[in-house]
């Protein structure tokens, strides 16, 4: 038997260079994937089918919906976005650690059917830091930024429901806080049955 695999949930609002950490993440922890998203928004410039996000029309994801085909799913900046429930549990059972970039809604909506996944929330050194970043992305319109920056403040209300918090100032400190906080988790006597069986100690 292997133990089962990390289910580690990084919610950030958008701008504190979440996808960045992800990625570092996944090529550091070889046991690691990264669950790639179903979303109904428009792939950006450099964004690749598959890898960033699985694009998909409204309703096809309608359809995933309605086929129990998703862990979860969230209404954010007015697109949908969904975790594929098939790719989370198959990696899972295989030992292999699952590192899902899901909003805060998505992330409370899985706390209930996964209690024991770990949830990160990584945060700006600050608001204005936060609000800095966002307008310094020089192709979001004005409405997109208001928008951004209401929900940032909003998900930043709700950083008591989550595990662990990581300031986001330099992205190699947030990495290795990070990367502490997995190591750590998974060492936990609780998670370490099979570790414990192959000591034979009887
Ligand atoms: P973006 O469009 O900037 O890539 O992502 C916008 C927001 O959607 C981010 O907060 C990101 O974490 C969130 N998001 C991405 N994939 C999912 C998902 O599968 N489920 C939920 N609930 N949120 C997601």
């Amino acid at each position: 038997m292997t133990e089962p695999g990390l289910l580690i949930i990084i919610s950030a609002p958008s701008g504190t260079g979440k996808s960045t950490l992800c990625r570092k993440l996944i090529s550091n922890f070889p046991s690691a994937r990264y669950s790639v998203s179903l979303t109904t928004r428009a792939p950006r410039r450099g964004e690749v089918q598959g890898k960033d996000y699985f694009f998909v029309s409204k309703n096809e994801f309608k359809q995933k919906i309605k086929r129990d085909e998703l862990a979860e799913w969230a209404l954010v900046h007015g697109h949908y976005y969904g975790t594929p429930k098939d790719f989370l549990k198959r990696n899972l059972l295989r030992g292999k650690d699952v590192v899902l970039d899901i909003d805060v809604r998505g992330a409370m909506k899985l706390k209930k059917k996964y209690p024991q996944a770990i949830f990160i929330f990584l945060a700006p050194p600050s608001f204005s830091e936060l609000e800095r970043r966002i307008k310094w992305r020089k192709r979001n319109s004005e409405a997109t930024i208001k928008k951004r920056l209401t929900n940032a403040r909003w998900e930043m209300g709700r950083i008591g429901s989550y595990d662990y918090l990581v300031i986001n100032d330099r992205l190699v400190d947030a990495f290795t806080q990070v990367k502490s906080i997995i190591v750590a988790e998974k060492s936990k006597v609780n998670r370490s049955e099979e570790k414990i069986k192959k000591l034979n100690l009887i």
